[in-house]
């Protein structure tokens, strides 16, 4: 179950096992180079691992390279850098996999840009461009992005770290919402407010292996190991 990935001679997963539980909320931290991206990134299938496992409801979808795209349609990503397509709406981007992917109508998919443009918070932005969008309202299109396949699992990788202080709550307050909402997510973010009010576990990585795994409870309790004590003194 395991999972180990190399990079040419670097070892960056190392004997990697976690469970994410439907309707959880898993937070990953660990210091940079950690492999926290990598790790998404396998769980994802976009980038093959060399050993081990991954499950996927069930279903061993670890050499199912020919059908990662079927996979994809059902995990939803979020990246720091938000990815929009600068040339397309608000809801133009939101559309586009629907539409694409599933061969959705364009009305039925702008009724979904629209719903999930209110639900992101920003109804009034479906005909403005990445450009005419602030960070925060940028990354909130991507998450209605990625929500608008449906998906059963999304992955969040450090997605408030490019932008401005005040524009982070409004992206963590989404995210909370849909966690408290069940949406199963695994998130790479060193908010530990957000990892405090939303995570119901709680992964520390170094140096490509998983140190710790400490419920929510636990963790803000105290009761970690020194290792995940010595990263938090550093970032808190
Ligand atoms: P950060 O907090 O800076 O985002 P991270 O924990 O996400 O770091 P990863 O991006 O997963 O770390 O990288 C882990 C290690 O793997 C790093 O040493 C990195 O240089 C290496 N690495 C990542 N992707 C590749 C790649 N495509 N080819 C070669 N090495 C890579
Ligand atoms: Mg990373």
């Amino acid at each position: 179950m395991a999972i180990d990935k190399s990079f040419g001679s670097n070892r960056i997963l190392k004997a990697c096992s976690l469970n994410v539980a439907a309707q959880e909320t898993l937070v990953v931290i660990g210091p940079s180079g950690s492999g926290k991206s990598t790790l998404l990134r396998c769980v994802n299938l976009l980038e093959p691992v060399d050993a081990g496992n991954i499950f996927f409801e069930g279903r061993d979808i670890t050499r199912e390279a020919d059908k990662a795209h079927l996979v994809r349609r059902e995990i939803g990503m979020v990246f720091q850098n938000f990815e929009l397509f600068p040339h397309l709406s608000a809801a133009e981007n939101i559309m586009l996999a629907p539409v694409r992917a599933l061969g959705m109508s364009r009305a039925d998919a702008h009724d979904i840009a629209t719903a999930l443009l209110a639900k992101v918070h920003i109804p009034e932005k479906a005909d403005a461009f990445p450009d005419e969008l602030s960070g925060g309202q940028q990354q909130r299109v991507a998450i209605a992005r990625a929500l608008a396949m449906k998906p059963k699992l999304m992955l969040y990788d450090e997605p408030t770290s490019a932008l401005d202080p005040e524009m982070i709550r409004e992206v963590l307050d989404v995210m909370a919402e849909l966690s408290a909402e069940g949406m199963t997510s695994i998130v790479v973010t060193h908010e530990m407010g957000f990892a405090r009010r939303a995570a119901d576990r709680i992964i520390f990585m170094e140096a490509g292996e998983i140190i710790e795994t400490a419920t929510s409870d636990a963790f803000f309790g105290g009761s970690v190991n020194e290792r995940t004590r010595r990263f938090l003194d550093q970032i808190l």
